[in-house]
């Protein structure tokens, strides 16, 4: 079987079977270990221009024209009052709130697998935004400061995920 089959074979047999057990013949067990890749389209949506922004080294968030509250990661409807935002540019600098050191990486893409550990994912405030923008920061770990100055540095890629065209740099 092994031959004609390019999947991973592996067949388990017990060495003990009892004289009265009427499964005996059905006790010899093959697994086969199957490799999947799998490519489906995934849509962006409301947040497109935000990556289609990203491309051109452009950093969008968005604004409620009700309460002016700005979100950067944006948000097609304001959390607080509802009403439909718009698009707004920011410069792409901001303030270090917060971080994680990751001595893991989990891996889940080629863009996460490609990152050396420790890496740091940070919660940046943006310039001109009200909420965090979590995401991946490049600096040296004894430089790390609350309220430090970050900004936005691009990469023309190629990435798996378009959030991947960007990451956050000591300013
Ligand atoms: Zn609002």
């Amino acid at each position: 079987m092994a031959d004609k089959v390019s999947s991973k074979i592996d067949i388990e047999i017990p060495e003990a079977v009892a004289d009265d057990d009427v499964w005996a013949q059905f006790r010899q067990v093959e697994r086969i270990t199957l490799e999947l890749t799998q490519s489906y389209k995934y849509s962006l949506g409301k947040y497109s221009r935000f990556f289609i922004e990203l491309e051109k080294r452009r950093f969008m968030a968005t604004g409620c024209p009700g309460c002016n509250k700005v979100y950067a990661p944006p948000r097609p409807l304001c959390a607080n009052c509802l009403a439909v935002t718009d698009w707004v540019e920011l410069s792409g600098a901001g303030e270090l709130k917060t971080w994680s050191v990751l001595h893991f990486s989990p891996g889940s893409n080629d863009d996460v697998r490609a990152l050396e550990t420790p890496y740091i994912l940070a919660y940046v405030l943006l310039d001109g935004a009200d909420t965090l923008f979590p995401h991946l920061l490049k600096a040296p770990l004894d430089q790390l400061r609350f309220g430090m100055r970050v900004r936005v540095a691009y990469n023309d890629g190629p990435v798996q995920h378009p959030i991947h065209l960007m990451h956050f740099v000591a300013d």
